[in-house]
């Protein structure tokens, strides 16, 4: 099959999360079991200014926004064994300093970036037909909703099937009524049956209203969306679309992210070798100036900072943390209220809190890698890749039983003889504190530790399974 993927983000070229790991990896291995996949991403500042390999492609398009007409190039590039990456360069919306928005707030014109961006993506796939349209997340939910309304645009590409993936509901792409006139859409599709939503135009909800299929990040994920807690006022347009719907659990990609072969770290162990475990424990704590203590552990969060990923929690709980023998680092940027609580906290216990406000790939690994105990202890988590990266890394997470957390982390038992990790369910201090303290309890008693850092590493989230059950899916909609 012939499958595109259009999304905002594509790792390695421009990532803020999940999003970007899982559309570069998936692509890949879809290419692996035999198909023809591209990718279809804006051409960011970050993509421009890159070592990355970029070709100008010949294709030239012109894309309808409103009343005008947009120019955009195109910039090619390559990941894994040649899936070819199409960048979508129109340096009026993607010459920027970030994806999305600074501090200051999202860029007040993103609506009009993504209405553009999908529409381009549209366009390009005019030079490329596809059986497969697979769009993700709010910023390219439109383009189905131009492929369904508009065939007679994109004659091209009209008998192609689309997909529309959910990486998280709680971003929908919301925008006032009068940015309507952007899409170039008939009004009669500002209804609360289609794109309208409480008065305003929601993006992801004409993916939802529009996809052939419809997927997201994992099993448990899937059910909850239908339910008003995690549903964000769209689990009534998920629950009419039940039918159509499937969670599919995000796989990992361990040619980055093994702890015997990562690219970023120095010293390499597996199962067998954690020993050399300690050495990466030892490097961790010079990169964050903490002291070497043999028998504490050092417990790693590495995340955006918001209060999805449950820091209300830690918040609440951080001093009672502070009074066990731990030591704690986190690497993470986002709302303000949080990078400012880290700050302090790194000032009242320097020699035990380790604090780096900041992105940073390399980083990232040096903790997984470094850590004993990894925290996520999120209010909602569609899939969450950490986790799955700790497991490998004999890191043992201690998790919210919610979405992918719930789906990929086994919680131990009193004795620590079975599971992979310390869950805990209901959304209070308290119960975190108690996972906490299970935790630190094994990790004292060496010879359950590493029974259970080896069933963790033995866990084999690889995306072959998965980019299967997305193959699956495939093929019912084009057969
Ligand atoms: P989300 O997409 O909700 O942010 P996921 O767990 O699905 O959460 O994916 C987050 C991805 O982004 C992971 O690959 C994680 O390692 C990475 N990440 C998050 N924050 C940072 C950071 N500050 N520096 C480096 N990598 C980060």
């Amino acid at each position: 099959m012939k499958i595109a993927m259009i999304a905002s983000e594509v790792s390695p070229f421009a990532k803020t999360g999940g999003l970007a790991d899982v559309i570069g990896t998936l692509s890949v291995a879809l290419e692996r079991l035999g198909h023809e996949v591209c990718v279809i991403a804006p051409a960011y500042r970050c993509v421009l200014q890159s070592e990355f390999t970029l070709r100008e492609s010949p294709i030239k398009l012109s894309v309808p926004v409103s009343n005008r007409q947009q120019e955009a190039t195109v910039v090619q590039s390559t990941i894994g064994n040649g899936v070819p990456v199409y960048l979508i360069r129109a340096d009026r919306y993607f010459d920027r300093e970030s994806l999305y928005g600074t501090a200051a707030g999202d860029y007040s014109d993103n609506a009009e970036r993504f209405v553009f961006f999908s529409r381009a993506a549209l366009g390009l796939l005019r030079h490329q037909p596809a059986d497969i349209i697979h769009c993700h997340d709010w910023q390219t939910a439109l383009a189905i909703v131009f492929l369904k309304t508009q065939a007679a645009r994109y004659l091209e590409t009209t008998a192609a099937k689309t997909v529309f993936t959910i990486h998280n509901l709680g971003f929908q792409g919301i925008f006032r009524r009068h940015d309507w006139d952007l899409l170039n859409l008939d009004g009669a599709l500002f209804t609360p049956q289609l794109l309208e939503f409480y008065g305003d135009i929601n993006f992801l909800k004409g993916g939802l209203v529009f996809a052939d299929k419809i997927t997201t990040v994992s099993p448990s994920y899937a059910q909850e969306i239908m339910t008003p807690a995690q549903g964000f006022g769209l689990e009534g347009v998920v629950r009419q679309r039940a039918a159509d719907l499937v969670g599919i659990l995000n796989g990992v990609d361990y040619s980055q992210w093994s702890p015997w072969t990562d690219p970023f770290i120095t010293c390499h162990y597996g199962e067998n070798s954690l020993t050399v475990k300690d050495d990466c424990k030892r490097s961790l704590r010079r990169i964050f100036g903490l002291p070497d203590k043999e028998d504490t552990p050092v417990i790693a969060m590495i995340s955006r900072l918001t209060a999805q990923k449950g820091f209300d929690l830690v918040e609440a709980i951080f001093d009672l943390v502070m009074q066990r023998d731990v030591q704690f680092v986190l690497l993470g940027n986002g709302d303000t209220r949080f990078e400012e609580f880290f700050g302090a906290a790194v000032k009242r216990y320097a020699d035990r809190v380790g604090v780096r406000i900041a992105f940073d790939e390399r980083l990232a690994h040096q903790i997984e890698a470094g850590a004993d105990l990894f925290l996520m202890p999120s209010l909602y988590e569609p899939c969450g890749l950490n986790q799955m990266f700790s497991l490998k890394y004999g890191t043992i997470p201690i998790v919210r039983a919610v979405g992918g957390l719930k789906d990929t982390v086994q919680q131990c038992d009193t004795d620590a003889e079975t599971g992979t990790g310390f869950v805990f369910e209901p959304y209070e201090a308290q119960t975190l504190l108690d996972a906490i303290d299970r935790s630190l309890q094994v990790f004292h008693n060496q010879t359950a530790w590493t029974a259970l850092r080896r069933r963790a590493m033995a866990m084999d989230f690889s995306w072959e399974r998965s980019a299967k059950r997305y193959v699956d899916l495939y093929r019912q909609l084009v057969n």
